[in-house]
């Protein structure tokens, strides 16, 4: 799986999910550094992914929701 520039990730330091630059891939783990504090962390690849993904998806169920202003809104 293709790894992009900026991984957002969840910054041991900021306690927040910050974008992290993505500064080193040496087999399955990754170096990345928050954009905010400029912490490293060394994370798996494989949580990037997942945690990128789980992102992904909660933006878009916030742009979905933005989007649609039905009250009727099932669950
Ligand atoms: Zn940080």
């Amino acid at each position: 799986m293709e790894i992009e520039l900026t991984q957002v990730y969840t910054c041991p330091r900021c306690g927040l999910d910050t974008p992290h630059f993505v500064l080193a891939r040496r087999g399955d783990r990754v170096g990345v550094e928050c954009s905010q504090c400029h912490t490293s962390s060394l994370v798996m690849r494989d949580d990037l992914s997942q945690h990128q993904f789980l992102w992904e998806e909660e933006l878009r169920q916030i742009l979905n929701s933005l989007e649609d202003s039905n009250p009727d809104d099932e669950r």
